[in-house]
């Protein structure tokens, strides 16, 4: 698939369910309203669009949410995904999750065909850990890692840098993935959702998180491109991969390769835009792939040269009215 600018469309994010078991401070607000069932598509339903995707080219899934594992049977619609990759239709199936529910699921996950996953985390310490995510035990996400990597999983821990949370926690962060064997992404707050406390004083420009993170570390740049808004950078001191997402000081949209699907069946082409394109009813409409298919393409056809975020102080109003656990990020 090539949008208008010329871009492979090869990579697909699917949001499967818009709930979780954490409420973290920047994500969700303490009593989010979730989506009503009959709107979000079936695990067999999601199977199929995924498979259609898959034909017209994506050769990489990854999955998210909300808390991607916390959906009922997920594991079905991952052992089903699996199945192309051993086709040799798709490269890779990766899944974006909290970690919660990896002590049980890391062994389902790799026999499924799963070797990497991103473990969200944006503290080393239980309390704090608590106070982020409202409702998560930092002790369950460490033994989820545990088992994981066990289980022969690769692992790149996410963190969101939020100023005056964990900004005194960088260099211990890097530390201990260095040490374990994790490549950590710094990510920079994006003003999706409305969340009650005021976003713009959380967030925290990477520039100074890469400036403190130099006081101690030589960071070496790698000439790494994934076609998205990550930059990496190697430790020497540890051997350690370190990523910066910034997508709210760089522009990274020339070489976005990505679409995004939420559990209700809307592709979003891309996180900073609210254009989108509802591939549920054409989903329902037949049983024949046709329609969805010929929907995919069209909407392949609009996907925004850029996106246009701005934390706006004035209004303090988020640039993107949906939150993030809608699209995954
Ligand atoms: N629940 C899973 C998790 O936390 O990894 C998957 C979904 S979560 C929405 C995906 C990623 O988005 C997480 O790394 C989270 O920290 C990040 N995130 C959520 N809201 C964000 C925001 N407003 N700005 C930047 N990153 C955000
Ligand atoms: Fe849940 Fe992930 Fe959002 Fe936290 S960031 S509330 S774990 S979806």
């Amino acid at each position: 698939m090539r949008d208008p600018f010329g871009r492979t469309v090869s990579y697909l994010r699917v949001s499967v369910t818009d709930r979780c078991d954490f409420r973290c401070v920047y994500c969700m607000s303490e009593d989010m309203t979730f989506l009503p069932k009959k709107d979000v598509l079936s695990l067999e339903e999601l199977d199929r669009l995924c498979g259609a995707f898959v034909r017209l080219g994506v050769r990489k899934l990854r999955l998210t949410g909300g808390e991607p594992l916390v959906r009922r049977n997920i594991m079905w619609l991952i052992e089903r995904l699996g199945e192309h990759l051993k086709t040799g239709d798709l490269d890779e199936l990766t899944v974006t999750t909290n970690g919660s529910q990896l002590e049980k699921l890391a062994d389902p996950l790799y026999a499924a065909g799963v070797r990497r996953i991103n473990v969200s985390m944006d503290t080393l310490d239980p309390g704090k850990f608590t106070a982020i995510t409202r409702w998560g035990k930092l002790d369950k996400v460490l033994a989820g890692l545990d088992a994981a990597e066990k289980a022969g999983l690769k692992i790149k821990i996410n963190a969101v840098a939020l100023k005056g949370v964990n900004d005194n926690e960088f260099h211990d962060m890097v530390a201990w993935a260095g040490e374990c064997g994790y490549d950590l992404t710094f990510i920079e707050v994006m003003p999706m959702g409305d969340i009650g406390p005021q976003r713009s004083d959380q967030y925290l420009p990477l520039s100074m998180v890469r400036a403190q993170l130099q006081e101690r570390w030589t960071l070496e740049d790698l000439d790494l491109n994934t076609g998205g808004p990550a930059r990496y950078v190697r430790v020497r001191e540890t051997g350690g991969r370190i990523g910066f997402i910034t997508p709210m000081t760089h522009n990274f949209c020339e070489s976005c390769n990505r679409v995004r699907l939420t559990c209700t069946g809307t592709l979003y082409m891309c996180l900073g835009q609210e254009d989108a394109a509802d591939l549920r009813a054409p989903l329902r409409a037949s049983e024949s792939d046709e329609a969805v298919e010929r929907a995919i393409l069209e909407a392949i056809d609009r996907k925004p040269k850029g996106h246009d975020f701005i934390i706006d102080r004035r209004t303090r109003k988020p640039a993107v009215g949906r939150h993030m656990s809608v699209t995954g990020g």
